[in-house]
């Protein structure tokens, strides 16, 4: 742990000094797997590669310890990676450990993490092609983005903002209550940077590692569930219009979001498996809440929760909305995406009417 320590800068090693005991407490053996075997990404099928470039992939198929392999591809399938000179070794040591750092969570998972960046990968690659050399032509912040759904809910903990800020975990207390889980994937994602063998940046100067780390965050902190309102707000005024960094910083953001959410716009089939992890995570906290005596969250009362009416409103209030607004800016969106939102709005409606 010393070693791992004097490798950490000055700051990050305050932060980390902040986190719960063990938070991230580093694994020698990976320290030494990643250190001496400089192993790289086991292949994986043609036939994989081919269908996970689908949006309606279902990303439940692929065994668990195939997730990582997958994730390194699928990030390697976009040529700004090979284009930045980043180290291939450390970004595929780097995907290792943040998956690691995932919790078996029955939504909150790796498997989550790579479905959203899968689905954020197919949207670069869509706006790519719809704008040509118009939009996401920064090479270095296309990285930051894909890598930031890799790691935006890094050692989510299974419960939300609201149970932390309400039995005052450390976390809450740390961020004084304010994105708590959003801050803590981040920074324990660039935290874990900051190891020189997990650093797949270190061949790039300072500066420039700066600024795709704030983009990483940028792109994390927007997955806050109270950044939607304004953040839809603000790519409404865009337009059609992503021809400066700051215009394509918004437009990854919504990205990210519309990813992390995208359950919805998929087939109703790969859409229910994750209802049911959701719902288990969301009535798991609720039994905690009921134990401690604590006002039960929204969605969370197994007792008084109708499934079909809780997705009924979070299509109605976020998905559509959202995917209503991004398919003005990628019309192909609209048969592949916003259709499947419409046909599974309409599944629960009826299934909520019964
Ligand atoms: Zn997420």
């Amino acid at each position: 742990m010393d070693h791992v320590v004097c490798e950490m800068s000055r700051t990050e090693r305050t932060y980390v000094d902040t986190l719960p005991e063990g938070a991230i407490a580093f694994d020698l053996m990976r320290w030494l797997r990643y250190s001496l075997c400089g192993s790289t990404a086991p292949p994986i099928s043609d036939q994989l590669r081919r269908s996970m470039k689908d949006w309606g992939f279902d990303i439940h198929t692929v065994a668990q310890d195939q997730l990582p392999a997958l994730c390194y591809h699928a990030l390697m399938e976009h040529p700004e990676f090979r284009s930045i000179n980043l180290s291939e070794r450390k970004l595929w040591a780097y995907v290792q450990e943040v998956a690691a750092r995932y919790r078996d969570n029955p939504f909150h998972s790796f498997r989550h993490a790579v479905d959203v960046t899968l689905a954020c990968s197919f949207l670069v690659k869509m706006a790519q092609r719809t704008y040509a050399n118009r939009a996401f032509t920064d090479a270095y912040a296309v990285v930051a983005l894909l890598v930031g759904c890799v790691v935006h809910d890094t050692d989510h903990p299974g419960i939300m903002n609201g149970f932390l800020t309400a039995t005052r975990h450390p976390l809450a207390i740390a961020y004084d209550d304010m994105s708590v889980l959003e801050n803590h994937h981040i920074s324990m994602a660039l935290a874990l940077l900051d190891l020189d063998e997990l650093n797949f940046l270190s061949p790039l100067s300072l500066d420039r590692q700066q600024e795709m780390r704030a983009v990483m965050r940028n792109c994390v902190m927007a997955t806050d569930i109270t950044a939607h309102g304004p953040l839809l707000k603000e790519f409404e005024t865009l337009g059609s219009s992503a021809s400066n960094l700051h215009n394509e910083i918004i437009t990854m953001q919504v990205f990210i979001k519309a990813s992390d959410i995208s359950n919805p716009a998929r087939p109703l089939a790969v859409y229910q498996q994750w209802v049911g992890g959701v719902i288990e995570e969301f009535f798991t906290q609720g039994d905690r809440e009921r134990d401690l005596g604590l006002k039960i969250s929204m969605n969370c009362d197994r007792r008084t929760v109708k499934i079909p009416n809780s997705q009924v409103g979070f299509i109605n209030f976020l998905v559509k909305p959202l995917f209503v607004q991004l398919c003005t800016y990628l019309p192909e969106l609209r048969p592949i995406a916003l259709a499947h939102v419409e046909k599974n709005l309409a599944h629960y409606q009826a299934a909520a009417a019964t």
